[in-house]
């Protein structure tokens, strides 16, 4: 059986920094918080969204790791790229807190530290395909049935993105 392999994915931290600059302003100063690698083996998910465990943080300075199926990745156009990785990125929370600004002479809001694990959690899609992600990408999933077989044992879309129980959500 081949075995399971990790490598950093910086083509897809791009794809993702384009994105969090212009459609997740709670990711922007997170940027070199969240880990991007790439999968090998297979598996039943193109990708994955991931809060780390203490041991995790521990391990690589990061908050937040997104997963990629590598052999995926290379099936995808670029287009395809980005709505995956839109994807992925929709799955990350942050909760907001609230100060009275002197200068405003207001209560404002502003986003929780972005070193701190209690920020951050983790979003379930809010429909079939996050709402957001068909609004900038359309019903992209539809041109990854030609990939399919590289993750054939998921018995298709709504595997594709399945959540799972843990502390992950594809
Ligand atoms: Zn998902």
């Amino acid at each position: 059986m081949p075995g399971v392999d990790f490598e950093e994915a910086p083509a897809v931290r791009d794809v993702a920094v384009d994105l969090m600059n212009k459609h997740h302003p709670h990711l922007v100063d997170a940027k070199d918080l969240i880990g991007f690698y790439f999968r090998y083996g297979s598996s039943d998910w193109a990708g994955k969204a991931k809060k780390c465990t203490a041991f995790e943080r521990h391990m690589t300075g990061k908050q937040l790791f997104v997963f990629v199926n590598a052999e995926a990745w290379q099936a995808l156009k670029h287009d395809q790229r980005a709505a995956l990785v839109d994807h992925e990125l929709c799955h990350f929370s942050r909760k907001s807190e609230r100060h009275y600004d002197d200068e405003q002479q207001r209560w404002a809001d502003a986003w929780a530290p972005a070193d701190d694990a209690d920020s951050w959690g983790l979003r379930e899609h809010d429909v079939e395909e996050f709402s957001d992600v068909i609004k900038r990408h359309g019903l992209w999933e539809q041109g990854i049935e030609q990939f399919a077989q590289a993750v054939r044992n998921a018995s298709y879309q709504a595997d594709l993105f399945e959540d799972y129980p843990a502390k992950s959500v594809g």
